[in-house]
């Protein structure tokens, strides 16, 4: 049986627990792996050698840390076809797709090869007379990671690169459904030539999360997962006295005007409401049929849904893989139970799909609903699996009333043709990621990621400019060299004349 184990002061670490977990491969439903579980003292262990390196690694100019990143984006671009197969053999998504987010996660890392010119800071000769003053960021110390199953390579990624490049240490606690690909980016990160100690990677479970949020020692917390846990990890974090972005769930709009193109919206929510099985935080999983569209658009999306081509990850022809795990197959299929109990029309029922070969795998079809109200669960939770649910309304401001009366605020889309329309919704919005006539608006690395409402508990986005102050605090100094003349003190706040 593979084991595996944490990654600390640039080599594996057993660590001391006698807990374990278990890694299935979704699209066999086999057990892969068992993944250590860190107890309080593996984390401490982990953090008080990242405190060491901190030191070090903290002075060397950016420039040098820069370089450690570009030899870290050409390892994973060498070795990204074993970095797919992976994320592909844990999560269970399509390959394609799969090498698609560890892109996404790269541009990141690419981002952070620029370090040196955005921490050039600010200065300004002659505040005052013969004063001067300037703003530099500075690391922070430890920082910790705490990242979700749906995207092993990407997510961490978002975080790391930027904290490391920042002149932090880092101690990341990935997913325990999918751990493997960042123990694989570590020793990457190793091989790059990032001095030991620098990147830490300890796997675990709640126990794990509340060693890191009760250590000293760890400075600022970046989380990306459910809004409860997130909710949980921003209150405790603040309680600890940490900086802390915490990133929750997601329930993404797109609303489909009368005037759009009808094949580019429907294709738009085919890749966002059944890629990655709806297992991404961006997902499309509510589409807003608006005034007289409604009909077209169910007749259209039920082809396309019933024609989707669902089988293993590794399988070329695969549009959509596998659910993670049996316990997320079993909530997913009870979330279209409860659709159809609550009298939405399940016009596409993926709830039987039986592939032949992958008996055990965690299969459903694509699920379509139409006719969902607000006040239904299946509108109001995150079901996080292939089910899209249509929502009819009258006009434009029931739609926008509709997206800004939900309690989530990711991501959200509009297909229209009309400039009036897409300028005002994205506008009025209440909503961090908007895309109009762009099914999943995911910002590039050098924009930032994050949502609203309760998507979102902080104040700073991840990677970009705000992953840039996130993980450095502001200091400004101000100087005078006064010239041999010797100045009375002052009692007054100096201005100027
Ligand atoms: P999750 O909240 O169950 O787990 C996330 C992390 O928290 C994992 O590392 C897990 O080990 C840890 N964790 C789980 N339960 C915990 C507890 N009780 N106490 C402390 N830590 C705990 O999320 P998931 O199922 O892995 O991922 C799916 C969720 O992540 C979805 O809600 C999705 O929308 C969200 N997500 C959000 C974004 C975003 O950018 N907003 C991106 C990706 C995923």
């Amino acid at each position: 049986m593979n084991l595996i184990e944490h990654y600390v002061n640039g080599k594996k670490y057993a660590g001391n627990s006698k807990r374990k977990s278990k890694v299935f491969n979704p699209a066999t439903g086999d057990l892969a792996a068992e993944v250590n579980l860190a107890t309080p003292n593996d984390i401490n262990y982990a953090v008080e050698k990242a405190k060491i390196a901190f030191q070090k690694w903290s002075n060397k100019p950016p420039l040098q840390r820069a370089r450690v990143m570009f030899k870290f984006k050409e390892l994973i671009e060498k070795n990204s076809d074993e970095l797919t197969k992976i994320i592909v053999s844990e999560h269970g998504k399509v390959f394609e797709d799969a090498r698609g987010s560890l892109i996404r996660g790269l541009e990141v890392v690419e981002y952070a090869c620029g370090i040196p010119q955005m921490l050039k800071g600010e200065f300004t000769e002659n505040v005052g007379t013969d004063v001067d003053s300037w703003s530099i960021r500075q690391p922070l110390g430890v920082c910790a990671g705490i990242t979700p199953f749906n995207f092993p390579a990407m997510v961490p990624m978002w975080m790391f690169p930027m904290a490391i490049a920042c002149g932090n240490s880092f101690v990341l606690k990935p997913s325990e459904k999918d751990p493997s690909c960042s123990m694989r980016l570590a020793e990457l990160l190793s091989e790059a030539g990032l001095p030991d100690g620098v990147f830490n990677v300890v796997n675990g479970d709640k126990e794990a999360v509340d060693a890191l949020i009760n250590n000293k020692d760890i400075v600022a917390v970046s989380f990306v997962g459910s809004t409860p846990i997130a909710k949980y990890i921003y209150e405790n974090c603040a309680k600890n006295e940490k900086r802390v972005q915490a990133l929750g769930g997601a329930k993404n709009h797109c609303v489909v005007m009368p005037d759009c193109n009808l094949d580019q919206a429907v294709n738009g929510l085919m890749g966002a409401a059944y890629g990655s099985a709806g297992e991404r935080c961006m997902a499309q999983s509510v589409a807003v049929a608006v005034g007289g569209i409604g009909d077209k658009l169910v007749s259209n999306l039920i082809k396309k849904v019933e024609a989707l081509k669902v089988g293993p990850g590794m399988d070329k022809k695969s549009e959509m893989g596998p659910l993670v795990t049996k316990d997320h197959l079993n909530k997913v299929k009870n979330y279209v139970d409860i659709g159809e109990k609550e009298g939405a029309k399940l016009v596409v029922d993926g709830r039987n799909l039986k592939l032949q070969g992958y008996e055990n795998g965690y299969y459903i079809g694509g699920c379509l609903f139409d006719h969902v109200t607000k006040n239904m669960r299946i509108y109001k939770e995150e079901i996080f699996g292939p089910v899209l649910s249509v929502v009819r309304v009258k006009n434009f401001d029931e739609a926008l009333k509709l997206v800004n009366d939900h309690e989530y605020g990711n991501g959200v889309s509009i297909f229209t043709r009309d400039g009036d329309s897409g300028r005002t919704f994205a506008n009025q919005a209440k909503i961090g990621m908007v895309g109009i006539n762009i099914p999943i608006p995911v910002p590039m690395a050098f924009h930032s990621f994050g949502g609203w409402k309760r998507s979102l508990f902080g104040d700073q986005h991840m990677h970009g400019p705000e992953g840039v102050r996130f993980y450095t605090k502001l200091k400004t100094i101000t100087s005078r060299w006064p010239s041999g003349v010797r100045t009375d003190p002052e009692f007054t706040m100096p201005t100027l004349k």
